[in-house]
C-alpha cells in the first residue's frame, strides 16, 4: 500500500491524507495525555476501543441527520473521514457539574444542572485551551452568528443523541466536548461535527454506582483505564473481533 501522507499529529491521534480529495484518513494512537500532556502514558488497544467507538456514535448521528465527518471505518486504527476546516474551538455540553465547571463555579460534582450548559474553549495547547465568551469569538472572526447559531444546534442534538444512547446501557452522559469542521460544496459552507466522541472526550459515569468510565480514570488515577473504556463498549456491543488485551490463561477442570 502507498506511505500515507501525514498532515497533522496529535496527542491521541493523527491525520494522513485521504484515498480522494476532500477525504483523510484518522488514525487513532493508544497515547493517553491529560493536564495539557503534563501527564502521558500508553494504553495498549485505547486507540482500538476509541476508533471502533467513535464510528459508533457518528453512525449513529447520521442516523439521525446529524451531519459528520465519519465515511466509514478502514481498520481497528483507522477510519476515513471527510476533510473540513476545523472551527477553532472546543464545544463543551454539560448535564452535571464536574471538572472545571465544578471547579471553576464552586459546584459539587454530580450536581444536576438546570439545563443543558454550553461552554466554549479557544483551541490552543500553548494556552491551555481556554474558556471564551461569544463576543471574544465574534470579535476575534473564529466562528459568525450563523455559524455559532448552527454550532449550538448541533452540540444539543448530539447531547440529546448521546444522553439516550448511554441512558439506555445504564450510563449517565455528564459533560463531553465536540469539535466542528467546514466543509464547502462550491460558494455553500456548513458545518460538520468532526475529530472524534470517545470516552476521551466525554464523562461517562455508572448510573448505579457512580464508577467513572472516561478519561478521568486517567487524570485521576482511578484504576484501569482501557477496562473502563472496554466496559462501555460492552455495554453498547461495540466490542474489536480481536481482543485488545492479552487473554487471561483459563483453568480447566
Ligand atoms: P473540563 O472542562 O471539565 O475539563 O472538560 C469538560 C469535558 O470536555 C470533559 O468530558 C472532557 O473530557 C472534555 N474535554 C475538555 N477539553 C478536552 C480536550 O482538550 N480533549 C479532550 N479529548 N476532551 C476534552
Amino acid at each position: 500500500m502507498a506511505r500515507r501522507n501525514k498532515i497533522y499529529e496529535g496527542k491521541a491521534k493523527i491525520l494522513y491524507e485521504g484515498p480522494e480529495p476532500g477525504t483523510i484518513v484518522q488514525y487513532f494512537k493508544d497515547d493517553a495525555t491529560a493536564f495539557n500532556a503534563e501527564k502521558k502514558d500508553v494504553i495498549d488497544g485505547k486507540g482500538v476501543l476509541n476508533n471502533m467507538l467513535s464510528e459508533y456514535f457518528m453512525k449513529g448521528l447520521t442516523q439521525i441527520g446529524v451531519p459528520n465527518h465519519f465515511i466509514k471505518r478502514l481498520n481497528m486504527r483507522e477510519q476515513l473521514c471527510k476533510s473540513c476546516e476545523i472551527v477553532p474551538l472546543e464545544i463543551i455540553v454539560r448535564n452535571y457539574a464536574a471538572g472545571t465547571m465544578s471547579t471553576r463555579l464552586g459546584i459539587d460534582e454530580g450536581t444536576q444542572l438546570p439545563r443543558p450548559i454550553v461552554e466554549y474553549c479557544y483551541k490552543d495547547d500553548s494556552l491551555g485551551d481556554p474558556l471564551v465568551s461569544e463576543e471574544h469569538i465574534a470579535a476575534f472572526g473564529w466562528a459568525s452568528q450563523q455559524d455559532m447559531e448552527d454550532i449550538l444546534s448541533l452540540a444539543l442534538r448530539v447531547n440529546d443523541f448521546m444522553s439516550g444512547v448511554m441512558f439506555a446501557v445504564g450510563i449517565k452522559l455528564v459533560d463531553f466536548k465536540i469539535e466542528v469542521g467546514r466543509v464547502y460544496d462550491g460558494d455553500f459552507q456548513r458545518l460538520i461535527v468532526a475529530d472524534e466522541i470517545s470516552p476521551d472526550s466525554c464523562r461517562l459515569w455508572d448510573m448505579e454506582t457512580g464508577r467513572k468510565l472516561d478519561k478521568d480514570v486517567f487524570r485521576r488515577d482511578l484504576g484501569s483505564l482501557s477496562d473502563a473504556y472496554t466496559e462501555v463498549a460492552n455495554r453498547l456491543g461495540v466490542m474489536p473481533k480481536t481482543s485488545t488485551t492479552p487473554t487471561k490463561p483459563t483453568l480447566v477442570n
